[in-house]
C-alpha cells in the first residue's frame, strides 16, 4: 500500500534542521489540516482503495477465470469440493469483499495523515536507514507475524459467543471460491487490518515492504480460496510441505467449520493440536485424482 513519506513532510521544512523530526512533523499540522480540507484524506483514501481494490479484483478474477470459466472443463475433476458454488455465492463474497476493502482502506489513511499518530510510527524511507539486511529480513519476521497474529484472532473468533457476530460471514463460503478472500463482516475486517497496525508501529517499515508483503498477502488468500490445490502431490509429507498451509487445509476448514486455522504455516496448528486429522488424507485424496494440474 502506498504510504506518505514521513521525509516528504520534513522536507517541506528545509532549513529547520535544528528541530527534531517530530517537532517538525508535528509543526506541519496547520498545513497538513489545510491540505486535508482541500480533499488530501479523501485523495490518499481512494489511492488506496484503488491499490487493494485493483488487486483483488485482478488476482481474484484471473484466478476465477482460469479455474472456473476457462479451464473448467479440463480440470473441474480436480476441484476439492466438486461442486462449484452458485452465483449468488458468488455476488455475496464480492459483495462483502468490497465492504472490507472500503474498510481497509482507512486504516492507512487515518494513521498516515493524521501527523499526531503518523509522527509514532516506524515507516521510513530510505533502505539505507536500516540496511538491506534488516530490509529483507523484515519480510521474513511479517510473514511469519502475520501468520501468528491471523491463528490468534481466527481460533478467537470462532469462540461460541464471538462466531455469529464477527466470523459467520466468512464461513457462508462452505464451498469458497477466489473471490471469498476478503468476504469479512465488517467487524472481522477490522480484527483482520489490525496486522497492518501492529506492523506500521511495531517494526521499521519500507513503503516496499508494505507493498509487496501485501500483494504477496493476497495472492496467498485467493489460493487459499481457491478450491483447487497447486501444491504437488506428496507435498504434504515433504519436511516443509508439513508446515505449509494449503488451500486443501483452508478449504477443510471452510467445510467443516473446526480446524486448520492457519494462514501460512500449520505452525500454530500443530503446536496447539489444531490440524484437522483427516488433513493429509484429503490432500493425499484430491491429488490422486485424474488428470494433473501441477
Ligand atoms: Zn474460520
Ligand atoms: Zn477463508
Amino acid at each position: 500500500m502506498p504510504v506518505p513519506a514521513r521525509g516528504f513532510k520534513i522536507e517541506l521544512l528545509a532549513g529547520t534542521d535544528n528541530l527534531s523530526s517530530r517537532q517538525k512533523l508535528l509543526s506541519l499540522y496547520p498545513i497538513i489540516v489545510l491540505q486535508r480540507n482541500n480533499g488530501m484524506n479523501i485523495n490518499f483514501w481512494t489511492r488506496e482503495l484503488l491499490t487493494i481494490s485493483s488487486r483483488y479484483f485482478i488476482i481474484a478474477g484471473i484466478a476465477f477465470l482460469l479455474a472456473y470459466i476457462i479451464l473448467k472443463p479440463w480440470i473441474s475433476e480436480k476441484k476439492i469440493q466438486k461442486i462449484f458454488p452458485k452465483g449468488s455465492d458468488y455476488a455475496r463474497e464480492i459483495g462483502f469483499s468490497m465492504i472490507t476493502m472500503l474498510i481497509f482502506a482507512c486504516v492507512p489513511t487515518f494513521i498516515l495523515t493524521t501527523p499526531s499518530i503518523a509522527v509514532h510510527t516506524l515507516y521510513y524511507r530510505n533502505i539505507s536507514d536500516y540496511g538491506m539486511v534488516y530490509f529483507c529480513l523484515a519480510f521474513v519476521i511479517m510473514l511469519f507475524a502475520h501468520d501468528m497474529y491471523f491463528y490468534w484472532i481466527h481460533r478467537i473468533m470462532h469462540h461460541p459467543k464471538l462466531f455469529k457476530l464477527l466470523h459467520l460471514v466468512h464461513h457462508k463460503s462452505t464451498n469458497p471460491s477466489p473471490w471469498a478472500a476478503y468476504s469479512f463482516h465488517p467487524l472481522e475486517a477490522i480484527a483482520e487490518v489490525g496486522i497492518y497496525v501492529i506492523f506500521l508501529f511495531g517494526m521499521p517499515m519500507h513503503k516496499y515492504h508494505l507493498i509487496f508483503f501485501f500483494l504477496f498477502q493476497i495472492i496467498y488468500n485467493v489460493y487459499g480460496h481457491l478450491g483447487y490445490e497447486l501444491y504437488p502431490k506428496n507435498f504434504n509429507k515433504t519436511w516443509i510441505g508439513k508446515y505449509i498451509n494449503t488451500s486443501t487445509a483452508h478449504n477443510q476448514h471452510h467445510k467443516f467449520f473446526n480446524g486448520n486455522y492457519g494462514l501460512y504455516f500449520t505452525i500454530w496448528d500443530h503446536w496447539m493440536g489444531t490440524l484437522r486429522n483427516d488433513y493429509d488424507a484429503a490432500f493425499e485424496e484430491v491429488k490422486s485424482r485424474g488428470r494433473k494440474i501441477n
